[in-house]
């Protein structure tokens, strides 16, 4: 019966010890200032220099997903029950940690930090250290 919240509970337990390993504070997960459809740049690892459209966003791992940023091949087999009729290879991009890329702000073009703002109507909102600017997101 408790099998479920059991397998649950040790999910949870060792995705803390992830976040642990990788140097989050205590495995203490935030929600991230970055969101799907923002523009960021990597600034550590293989892909460093790059920037990308950022697809997803799993705060959970602390980790993003960017278009075009950390592209690993996936090795397939035609699989008729998943409604595959051909195998092969698919090109598909891996979760980065959310602490090697910086969000470009859309104003200065520039890869920034940000500060958090509570406008004069009481909308909390991100800033850009670079050029001052509120951080506007044309879509959504
Ligand atoms: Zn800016």
């Amino acid at each position: 019966m408790a099998t479920v919240a059991k397998r649950r509970a040790k999910a949870a337990r060792k995705q803390r010890m992830q976040l642990v390993h990788e140097g989050w504070a205590g495995g203490h997960t935030r929600v991230l200032d970055i969101r799907a459809g923002d523009t960021v740049e990597v600034i550590a690892g293989k892909d460093r220099g790059k920037r990308g459209v950022v697809e997803r966003v799993r705060n959970a791992e602390q980790r993003i997903v960017v278009r075009g940023v950390n592209v690993q091949k996936r090795h397939t087999r035609a699989n008729a029950r998943a409604d595959q009729a051909q195998g092969g290879i698919i090109d598909f991009y891996g979760p980065i940690a959310y602490s090697n890329v910086m969000l470009v702000c859309n104003r200065c073009d520039k890869r920034t930090r940000i500060s958090h703002e509570t406008a004069g109507d009481g909308s909390r909102g991100i800033v850009c250290k670079q050029c001052g600017e509120r951080y506007e997101r044309t879509s959504s």
